[in-house]
């Protein structure tokens, strides 16, 4: 009953230019079952926009300022991105988390404001590779779920998508074993569970994302709490992306 979802997430990769030549070589055949959704760089969106205005692919962005406007120089407003067509944006991505030092209460208020204005924030959680080693992975996740979800209204909460990413798997080319990923998801439903109820978790969507590829995206979506992927370097290859998404 819940619609998988396919998330490229470009990062900070391609130039307008290269957008749009990749652009031009995105072909693809849409599903039904799948939902297909390219996460890019600000400046690449009104191009992606060009290309894909007629079809049902979707748009989002990296990440959000939560604050309509005013005085945050160098950020951009939920208001700003639906005005071009976002619909998604993601929230707390491990980059941001680690490198530009976003707090989980940050990351919390970016999840509300994207909901408040009909923008589906995917929330990244995921733990270290020390963490992992140590077994705090179930404490980590537990506490970055808690902090996001507790201050949303419980209707709302299943707009959320979460992705577990661990952070040991993203790039590395070394994802995380289908049971490894799985298990987490199941926990990170559990926690859903508990927060805001069997319906709402039922309904949210949990996606998987480390290194994922056209070859192992199939063990991911194979699994029973996993509906999806947040796909970050195989997803600057169009061939590839059209891949995993025909393969999810
Ligand atoms: P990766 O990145 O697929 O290149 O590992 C995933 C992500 O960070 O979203």
């Amino acid at each position: 009953m819940r619609k998988k979802l396919i998330a490229g997430n470009w990062k900070m990769n391609q130039t307008v230019t290269e957008a749009g030549h990749y652009f031009e070589k995105f072909k693809v055949k849409a599903r039904e079952d799948v939902d297909l959704v390219f996460i890019l760089p600000f400046t690449d969106i009104p191009v992606a926009k060009f290309f894909i205005s007629r079809s049902s692919i979707g748009l989002g962005a990296q990440n959000m300022y939560p604050a309509e406007s005013g005085a945050f120089t160098g950020e951009i407003s939920p208001l700003m991105l639906k005005d071009l067509g976002c619909t998604y944006v993601i929230c707390g991505h491990s980059e941001r988390r680690e490198i530009l030092g976003e707090s989980d209460e940050f990351i919390a208020r970016k999840v509300k404001c994207a909901l408040d204005h009909d923008i589906t924030p995917i929330l990244c959680v995921g733990e270290t590779k020390d963490e992992h080693d140590a077994g705090k992975t179930e404490e980590k996740i537990e506490t970055q779920v808690r902090a996001a979800l507790e201050k949303i209204p419980t209707d709302k909460v299943s707009n959320v998508v979460i992705a577990y990413e661990p952070i040991w798997a993203i790039g590395s080319g070394a994802a995380a074993t289908a049971d490894e990923a799985e298990a987490v998801a199941k926990l990170i439903r559990q926690i859903v569970k508990n927060i805001a109820g069997k319906k709402v978790s039922d309904q949210v969507r949990i996606l998987y994302g480390g290194s994922v590829n056209a070859g192992n995206i199939n063990d991911f979506t194979g699994e029973k709490d996993i509906d999806g992927a947040l796909v970050g370097g195989a997803s600057l290859k169009p061939e590839e992306f059209i891949s995993i998404y025909q393969k999810a």
